[in-house]
């Protein structure tokens, strides 16, 4: 990928701070800046694909490890109870502001229907 870097290779070279909570060889998870949920935190692969069309196509297995992390924080925050869900913005549509794809893992209350 030839763009600029996003945030989120600073924050995967740790140039600027985060409240990280998870971490292994492949994958990154730290807590959104501004939080959607009572509990809402980013898990990043920490090599870059623009979303999550690309990662699944260009490597499956790093995509498996992002759910497998993003299940890991769901276990972390006590979320795995009640229930958490795992949302990958696409695009335009659907909001995405850095394109370095990442799961959105939120939980910790009830959360309400989403759509438009
Ligand atoms: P997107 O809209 O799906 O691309 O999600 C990007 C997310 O990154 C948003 O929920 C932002 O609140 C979050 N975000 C932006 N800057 C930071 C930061 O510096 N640390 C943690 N999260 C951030």
């Amino acid at each position: 990928m030839n763009d600029a870097d996003t945030l989120f290779e600073r924050i995967i070279a740790r140039e600027i701070p985060a409240d990280i909570v998870y971490e292994t060889d492949t994958t990154l998870a730290f807590r959104d800046i501004k939080p959607q949920a009572k509990t809402h935190v980013l898990v990043v692969p920490k090599q870059r694909y623009r979303n999550v069309a690309e990662l699944a196509a260009a490597d499956p297995r790093l995509l498996a490890d992002v759910i497998t992390s993003a299940h890991k924080v769901a276990e972390l925050e006590g979320l795995t109870e009640n229930g958490y869900r795992v949302v990958f913005n696409t695009d335009v549509h659907a909001g995405q502001t850095v394109f370095h794809v990442h799961a959105h893992v939120l939980g910790g209350e009830q959360l309400g229907f989403f759509g438009r």
